[in-house]
């Protein structure tokens, strides 16, 4: 109804009474009321007058929307086509079931609430309405199936720089799919693939980015963060968007050209939080301590153990923490 609302409001130039809305979709003068306070919480400004209704009366900079999107990514091939959604299950289920019907290389999908956000390890991501940004790009690369979760360092590099752009902070990598600003989490990725063994037919990479101020469940408040809290500005979803799908052409290609991460791996490795510092590794084959070194070509974790020996880690199944906590 939200939507239905908005975009009555957008066809009218005068004002629409509350009776009209109640009377056309069948609901109380309070649901409309909080469907217009929604909507104003999203962006939108939306005038009331007492005996004449409501009225559109223009829109913040931080309303995402398709047309919003197309006009601003001025990239060659990275997020040219976007479909958006105001509420998806998933961005990367969606972005799957778009692929399989033949979406191509660079089709972007945004949503800006997700009911079934998730991370990886059927993990949940904390998905609400008109703060957040939730994107995933379809991918449908020609190099090996064993190439393809390097996207996701590709992709974590990508909103890191987008990040420092567009907010001016120092966005840190947290290997190999977080993103945290102050210590704390404020972007997860998800990259996800359909392939045959030597074949891919196509890979998604989702991603997450706490952007306005929200209540974290208890079990978060420590480690998750959102960049308007972070830089006491209001940050901007779409160019957020903007921003990593130009980093992310920029990137991919001097990945695809090279087969490996090689272009890439100075910038990366000068992002990455934990280099240089001691980290707890938690790989489900058992818990090891060691210090950071950087990754390599390949996206591993290159670890130096207490007793002076090398372990390279391999992001499957593998989380890293810092040893006093998250970071
Ligand atoms: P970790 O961050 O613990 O190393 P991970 O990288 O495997 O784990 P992700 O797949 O990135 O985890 O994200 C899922 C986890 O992130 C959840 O289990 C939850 O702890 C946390 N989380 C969920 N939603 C959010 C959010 N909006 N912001 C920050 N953290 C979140």
């Amino acid at each position: 109804m939200k939507t239905k609302i908005l975009a009555l409001l957008k066809d009218s130039s005068d004002y629409i009474s509350g009776q009209e809305l109640c009377s056309r979709f069948g609901v109380s003068r309070t649901a409309v009321w909080k469907a217009v306070n929604q909507l104003k919480k999203e962006g939108f400004e939306i005038e009331a007058v007492q005996n004449k209704g409501y009225r559109l009366t223009g829109m913040q900079k931080d309303v995402l929307g398709k047309s919003e999107l197309e006009t601003r990514i001025g990239t060659r091939w990275c997020g040219r086509l976007v479909y958006y959604y105001a509420q998806i299950g998933s961005t990367n289920i969606q972005a799957k079931n778009l692929a399989e019907a033949g979406a191509g290389h660079g089709t972007l999908v945004v949503a800006d609430m997700q009911t079934e956000g998730r991370g990886r390890r059927g993990r949940m991501w904390l998905s609400p309405a008109g703060t957040n940004v939730y994107f995933t790009l379809v991918l449908k690369p020609e190099f090996e199936p064993d190439r393809a979760a390097m996207l996701t360092i590709v992709m974590a590099l990508s909103v890191a720089q987008a990040i420092g752009e567009v907010c001016g902070v120092a966005a840190r990598i947290k290997w190999p799919n977080d993103i945290v600003v102050n210590g704390r989490k404020v972007v997860g990725i998800l990259t996800e693939m359909s392939a045959e063994p030597d074949y891919i037919h196509h890979v998604v990479v989702g991603v997450g980015i706490n952007v306005g101020e929200q209540e974290f469940p208890a079990e978060l408040q420590d480690r998750a963060a959102s960049l308007n809290v972070e830089t006491g500005q209001c940050v901007s979803r779409a160019a957020l968007i903007q921003k990593s799908m130009e980093y992310f052409e920029e990137n991919y290609e001097l990945f695809a050209e090279a087969g490996n991460l090689s272009g890439i791996l100075a910038v990366y490795n000068g992002l990455l939080v934990n280099r240089n510092s001691v980290v707890r590794v938690l790989d489900p084959k058992g818990e090891y301590m060691g210090t950071a070194e950087g990754i390599n070509e390949n996206g591993e974790l290159l670890v130096t153990l207490e007793d002076g020996s090398s372990r390279t880690v391999y992001a499957g199944e593998v989380s890293v923490r810092g040893i006093y906590g998250y970071v």
